[in-house]
């Protein structure tokens, strides 16, 4: 058995078998040509187990032509538990942020466009984040906290359109309005994903860096009760990529970092984070992804990889 990364996907495995099976019939020409593709290798003919073809991606068992049977398979995972990321991975904001401030902003009486507020804020954002000091929580413990990280990058996302004359009370909508569920969408892949993993019996909780408003917020949506553990870091005073966030979850779940799986959005925060910490990681790359090992397109891709 080798093991393929890359182009093969997260989790897939090849295995070589000889041929045995009398049930076989030959891989459609496109099919032929995709697995060539996949296994980098020329073969002469292809068939395969019609019984094994659940999929696009994986599970074609097909067999070449000369007495040795190629098995293409979902490698599975051996996890009791799953958690997941929050932001980006569970919900994300609808409208975009972006369009929030720019409405805010013609409210006030000065114009702003969307997509350059949207820039601003990420451009603020990220650079805030880099001025933190070692050890400071990027959301604080407290509301109070919040409140004064959130009314900096406000602030100064703000700066290049102009002063709004009645900042406090501006801020003030925003803050708001992000507290509450109508803020928010969530993916359509997660409830499909959270009542399958229910059915399974697989329990899962969450793992978020989030400020105090998250519980209300996953509350309107109707998912806070669904996760049995849900660790956020204005809640536990740690957060990703820290190891100890993640040994906080393996406390309340009382299981093996090992028999874990984390799944999130973002490199270093979801999947260096948790593998440092010793849990399983896959990375969600929503509409980027590009095939890998460890990487999903969608929560979707994540069912059959537990098996
Ligand atoms: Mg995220």
């Amino acid at each position: 058995m080798s093991k393929e990364p890359g182009p093969l996907g997260a989790g897939l495995r090849i295995e070589w078998h000889p041929v045995q099976d009398s049930n076989l019939r030959p891989l459609a020409p496109e099919a032929s040509a995709l697995f060539t593709e996949l296994t980098g290798r020329r073969w002469k003919s292809l068939y395969m187990q019609p019984r094994t073809c659940q999929n696009g991606r994986g599970f074609v068992q097909p067999v070449s032509g000369h007495g040795a049977a190629v098995h293409l398979a979902e490698e599975h995972m051996d996890v009791e538990a799953v958690f997941f990321d929050v932001g980006n991975t569970l919900i994300y904001p609808q409208p975009p942020v972006g369009e929030v401030y720019a409405r805010a902003l013609r409210q006030a009486g000065i114009e702003a466009d969307a997509d350059l507020a949207e820039k601003h804020f990420q451009e603020t954002w990220v650079r805030l984040r880099g001025r933190r000091p070692p050890g400071v929580l990027e959301y604080g413990t407290t509301e109070a906290e919040a409140i004064e990280w959130w009314r900096r990058v406000v602030r100064e996302s703000f700066r290049p359109f102009g002063e709004p004359e009645d900042f406090d009370a501006l801020f003030k909508g925003l803050w708001e309005h992000f507290a509450s569920g109508r803020a928010w969408r969530v993916f359509d892949d997660v409830l499909p994903t959270v009542a399958e993993l229910e059915r399974r019996g697989v329990q899962f909780g969450l793992i978020s860096n989030w400020d105090v408003r998250l519980e209300n917020v996953l509350r309107d949506l109707g998912l806070w009760g669904r996760f049995r553990w849900p660790v956020v870091s204005a809640h536990v005073g740690t957060e990703k990529p820290e190891a100890a966030i993640f040994r906080h979850a393996l406390d309340l779940c009382g299981l093996s970092p090992g028999r874990v799986l984390h799944v999130g959005d973002s490199y270093e925060e979801d999947v260096r984070g948790a593998r440092r910490a010793g849990l399983q990681a896959v990375w969600l790359r929503r509409g980027a992804a590009d095939g890998g090992q460890g990487v999903i397109e969608g929560l979707g891709e994540l069912l059959p990889m537990l098996g």
